[in-house]
Order: structure tokens, then C-alpha cells, then sequence
């Protein structure tokens, strides 16, 4: 384990930066890692309904159940929350968010703490596996896990129901291995496009939708592979994704068909955000840099280019940095790239 942890209990006023759920989730993380408590006040005050929603609920739940932690405030709606973990056990879990909320958000929380354990873990999550403002299934599948294997995390990620709002009602399986050789990530360019594959993916709703998103992928994108996926479970819904790989990283970008939104303008959307990332020259898109900074800075440290430095990125660093010694940076070079540095 990293021996460079802070020694104080960790007061964190949630109304900071960027004022999200990010915030709890990663407060939650490196306190169950560090052992020490914290005080989390103005829970996601810069939000329109702040405090704790279902989803952020779970990952509280879930954290106190596998480091047997003494939490005070653990309620819907609270702004203020107390957390004071023991030792974490690594082992199965099964976790019900109980509506369409992102699955894959409550694995962020409880990730690193399991990672980092000798032993390891089977996790089931239930609730939405394709939700907006997170990652879906597809991209933790396809870009995090797969950049984390280059450090040494190795985790198995399996879809066993998508799970699309209201409903939700999905299923991951996640096998988490312990971390055994943390390797340093150096990842400053990217290299050669070797494939651009397209995924559009339906769950009861026609699959004509999905062919419809792929046409315009193509069109738009000189597309190496396309594939029109049919997913498994009881709510409905689509997703497109596509996997930019390149000689050196595999970055993965995804959309989610909306009520009332035609195909095409989905397609055209992500489309358009794939074209500008593949028109500059950075390898880490816009969140997965937010979701580097953590493992890097439990692991080896690192540096990589960065598309975008979002304000998350910016209070997700922030947050790590009050309960670790490492130093996060963010530099832009006359190109106009930003290069992210995690030393620890
Ligand atoms: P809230 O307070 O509403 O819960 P939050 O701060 O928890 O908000 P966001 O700021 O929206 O949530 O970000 C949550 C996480 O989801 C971040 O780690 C971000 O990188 C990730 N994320 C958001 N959109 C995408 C996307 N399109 N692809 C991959 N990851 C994404």
C-alpha cells in the first residue's frame, strides 16, 4: 500500500469545484483505503436537487458494508454525512441500487478500495448500466478496464441485463483480482489509428434504430468494423459506442438514444465529439482523464495527454490531494495539449 497517506481526519465541504456526487464517491474510496474518517458537508450543493439521491445512497451503503464503517447522515436527501471505515473485506457482494441508477458509478466507489485487497472479489450491481452523465457498461469495458490492465488492475466486467432509465433493472458481475504489480502509465502519445469500430446496440425497442445510428457512423467516420448489438433485459433502450484504437491506447466514446431524439441525431452527436477528439492529438478523452487521476495516484503515478481538463478533473484532483501526498498537474504545451501528472 501506498505509505504516503495524510494522518488527519478529513473535513471536505461538498459545495467545492464542481460541487457533484464525484466529491462522495471519491471521499468514500480513499477513506476506506487511508482508514481515516471524514466529515462531507453541502453534499452536492451545486446541484439542482443536491444531497444524497439513490445512487449516491448505494455507494455509501455499499462502502460502509465492505469496510464496516460507522456512518452518520446516511439518508436520502442528506447534505451532511459522516463515514468512519474499519477493514475492508474483499469477497461477494450484491448490490441493489433499487431504480435506473448507474451501476457503474457505484463500482468507481468501491473499486479501489477491493483492488488494492490480497484477496479477490465478486461484486453484482444492480440498477442502470447506460446512463447519462456516467460511464456505461461499454465504456468501463472497453476504455477504463482495458487502461487499467496496463498498470496491473485486472477486472472482468460481464453485462448480464442492460438496465436503461426508468426502469433500469440491469445486472454487472464485476471479478475484481488483487493488484499485484503497480506499474508506472506513460501514455503522452497515442500513435497510429489502427480501427474505428461502431457499436448500436437496442433493448425492446425496434432494432431498426440501431441500423439507422450505424449508417450515419459510417458516413461520417471512415469506419474500420460496425456491429448492431441486441442487448438483454426489461427496460428499454439504445446505445451507440465507438472504439478509436490506436497504436498505443484504445479510447471509447458513447451515446444514448433519448425519447423524442431521432437516430440520426444521436449518430450525428457522437459522430461529432468522436471527430474532434480524433482531430487532436491527445490520448485521454475528457473523462477518462477524471477517472485516471485515482488509480494512478494509488498505483505508480503516470502521465498522459489529455483532451479536455474539465472541472470535475480539476476537483476530482483536488479531492485525492487533501487525503494524499501526491502532486496532480495539469500543463498545456504550445500545441495546445495538456499533459496530466500524477506523482506520488
Ligand atoms: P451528480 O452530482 O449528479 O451525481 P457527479 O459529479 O456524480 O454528478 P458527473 O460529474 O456527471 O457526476 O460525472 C460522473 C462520472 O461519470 C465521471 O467520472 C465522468 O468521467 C463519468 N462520465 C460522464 N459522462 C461520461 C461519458 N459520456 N463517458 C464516460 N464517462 C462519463
Amino acid at each position: 500500500m501506498n505509505t504516503l497517506f495524510k494522518n488527519q481526519t478529513i473535513q471536505i465541504d461538498g459545495s467545492v469545484g464542481e460541487g457533484g456526487g464525484q466529491i462522495l464517491r471519491t471521499a468514500l474510496a480513499l477513506s476506506m483505503i487511508t482508514g481515516k474518517a471524514f466529515e462531507l458537508k453541502n453534499i452536492r450543493a451545486g446541484r439542482k436537487k443536491p444531497g444524497l439521491m439513490r445512487q449516491h445512497l448505494v455507494c455509501v451503503n455499499a462502502s460502509e458494508q465492505i469496510s464496516h464503517a460507522e456512518t452518520q447522515g446516511a439518508e436520502l436527501h442528506s447534505q451532511n454525512l459522516y463515514f468512519s471505515p474499519q477493514n475492508i473485506q474483499a469477497g461477494h457482494y450484491d448490490f441493489h441500487i433499487g431504480s435506473a441508477g448507474s451501476t457503474t458509478l457505484v463500482l468507481q466507489t468501491i473499486l479501489p478500495a477491493l483492488m488494492i485487497q490480497e484477496n479477490p472479489s465478486q461484486i453484482s450491481i444492480h440498477g442502470g448500466t447506460h446512463n447519462p452523465m456516467a460511464p456505461t457498461v461499454d465504456f468501463i469495458e472497453h476504455c477504463f478496464a482495458s487502461t487499467l490492465a496496463e498498470i496491473g488492475i485486472e477486472i472482468g466486467i460481464n453485462t448480464l441485463r442492460a438496465g436503461f432509465f426508468p426502469i433500469g433493472a440491469g445486472q454487472i458481475n464485476i471479478n475484481i483480482q488483487p493488484w499485484l504489480c503497480r506499474k508506472h502509465y506513460s501514455k503522452l502519445k497515442r500513435g497510429k489509428l489502427l480501427e474505428l469500430q461502431a457499436f448500436a446496440a437496442t433493448l425492446n425497442i425496434p432494432p431498426d434504430i440501431a441500423q439507422r445510428e450505424l449508417d450515419i457512423l459510417n458516413n461520417k467516420l471512415e469506419l474500420t468494423h460496425q456491429k448492431q448489438l441486441y442487448l438483454q433485459g426489461i427496460s428499454q433502450g439504445n446505445s451507440a459506442f465507438v472504439i478509436a484504437k490506436f497504436e498505443h491506447h484504445t479510447q471509447v466514446f458513447s451515446a444514448l438514444g433519448e425519447k423524442g431524439k431521432p437516430a440520426e441525431n444521436v449518430a450525428k452527436n457522437l459522430a461529432k465529439e468522436v471527430r474532434i477528439y480524433l482531430d487532436s492529438d491527445a490520448a485521454a478523452d475528457e473523462y477518462l482523464t477524471d477517472q485516471l487521476l485515482l488509480p494512478l495516484a494509488l498505483g505508480n503515478g503516470g502521465e498522459f495527454t489529455a483532451q479536455i481538463i474539465s472541472k470535475h478533473t480539476r476537483t476530482q484532483a483536488e479531492i485525492i490531494q487533501m487525503f494524499m501526498d501526491c502532486e496532480i498537474t495539469f500543463q498545456t504545451d504550445k500545441q495546445n495539449l495538456t499533459h496530466v501528472s500524477v506523482k506520488i
